[in-house]
């Protein structure tokens, strides 16, 4: 219904016959000329009504309150007052999609609304340019997640998000009936991208949502998340992070190549970096010292994570050999000290984004580590079972969508980040 978008509306198309469908997002009535913005998903073009040239257009667009969806016929002309230079004299605007009630929320920014109001009406918000800018910084951070991984040799799984056990071994599990049976909504796509592996497809990637019951109310964690996902044979921790290393600096690259005029929108700014420093967790636990005193043994806080940035002197950084008592009962101890695991978290501008391990492999080994953490290796026999048939050695990691968006666009509010939010209230829309 279309020839061109918005966006795409400028002086060179001067006396070309155009084609446009989007909202009016504002009406100008200037007495004797009817001005209508037309926006679209790539921005607005100015139409222009002269009364007296086309009295029936000016009397028909009368109706086009504020967020009705319109098509529009007319000829691209220059105007040095107009926005971009150039407007469109309409010769036809037709009604695609009337308002019948109150717009619950000004898309146009002038009057600001309140978070909670514009998730309730998430569907509208996602018209106004900042949303819209956000969604189009994530879709492309993970188109070119993919486009890194596929060039790097893995393949695309999808892996079950019902699942019978927990792969974590947490508490943090929604339950669903499946049928007759007790299951539940995957917390991690753990489980079935280490099974893929055993199925020998020696490296394999993921998009995929996952579920986490947490009760918590934050800023940083949703129920609902998007996970990006890697899972690599014969690797240990070391060659994982080379993977995620190559595949977060594509996506800062691709990020700030291909989404300038978004992130100058939103007012953030993505660096392009060269190359990822890594530190160990006792090196990061010694920078703080005084800033933020953290335990040996225990999980940085978000208030820590947030200081370290400034210093370590570095906006994007590993975090390695980790406590192993933190991290998951499945991340590989080392050999030499099995105090420490080969696991790794990824930081972003203060924030963590992403974690991963070189996994265990060994089925004893897990039985002890399940057992050294108090948890029963019963609960977990068929996962153990699963590297009892000739299992290579592996590691992966997973980043989190939303959290990546966040540090990309510079959102405080994870919310911002997910098309519609699930957290521990929302369920609508
Ligand atoms: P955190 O300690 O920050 O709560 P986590 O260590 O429990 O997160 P992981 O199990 O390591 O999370 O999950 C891998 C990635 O998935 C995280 O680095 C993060 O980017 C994302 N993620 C995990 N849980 C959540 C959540 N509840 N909400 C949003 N993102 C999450
Ligand atoms: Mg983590």
């Amino acid at each position: 219904m279309r020839t061109h978008y918005a966006g795409q509306v400028d002086d060179k198309l001067d006396g070309k016959t155009v084609k446009l469908a989007g909202w009016v997002h504002e009406t100008r009535d200037l007495g004797g000329i009817l001005f209508i913005l037309l926006r679209d998903r790539t921005g607005i073009s100015q139409l222009t009504i002269k009364k007296k040239e086309t009295p029936e257009l000016a009397e028909n667009a009368k109706h086009f309150v504020k967020e009705t969806a319109i098509m529009c016929e007319g000829k691209v002309t220059k105007n040095k007052q107009a926005p971009k230079g150039v407007e469109i004299h309409p010769t036809n605007i037709t009604m695609a999609g009337k308002v019948y009630k109150k717009v619950p929320l000004d898309v146009t920014d002038k009057v600001p609304a309140e978070i909670d109001t514009r998730l309730d009406a998430r569907f509208i918000d996602l018209r106004r340019a900042k949303p819209s800018a956000i969604m189009r910084v994530r879709a492309t951070a993970q188109s070119a997640f993919r486009e890194k991984l596929m060039e790097l040799g893995c393949q695309e799984i999808n892996p079950p998000t019902i699942v019978s056990t927990a792969t974590e071994g947490g508490a943090d599990l929604f339950h669903v009936q499946y049928f007759e049976k007790d299951a539940f909504l995957a917390q991690s796509p753990q489980l079935y991208k280490q099974l893929a592996l055993v199925g020998g497809m020696d490296r394999v990637f993921m998009i995929t949502t996952i579920f986490r019951a947490e009760k918590h109310n934050t800023t940083t964690h949703l129920n609902e998340v998007t996970q990006m996902d890697a899972e690599i044979s014969f690797t240990d921790d070391e060659g994982a992070m080379d993977v995620l290393e190559k595949t977060f600096l594509h996506i800062l690259e691709v990020v700030s190549k291909e989404r300038k005029e978004d992130l100058k929108l939103l007012e953030s700014e993505v660096k392009p970096l060269k190359k990822i420093k890594r530190f160990t967790y006792d090196h990061v636990l010694e920078k703080l010292k005084g800033e933020y005193d953290v335990e040996w043994g225990h999980d940085f806080p978000k208030e820590a994570e947030q200081k370290m940035p400034s210093l370590l002197g570095e906006e994007a950084f590993f975090i390695t050999k980790w406590p192993t008592q933190v991290r998951a009962f499945y991340s590989m101890p080392f050999e030499d000290e099995p105090k420490k695991c080969r696991a790794f978290d990824l930081m972003y501008k203060g924030l963590e984004i992403s974690s991963g391990a070189q996994r265990i492999h060994d089925p004893e080994l897990l039985v002890k580590a399940l057992k050294t953490r108090g948890l029963n290796p019963e609960d977990f026999e068929s996962y153990v079972d699963a590297f009892r048939y000739g299992a290579p050695p592996h590691a992966g990691w997973s980043i989190g969508s939303e959290r990546l968006t966040m540090q990309l666009t510079g959102q405080k509010n994870i919310r911002e980040c997910a098309l519609f939010p699930r957290d521990r209230h929302r369920l609508l829309p």
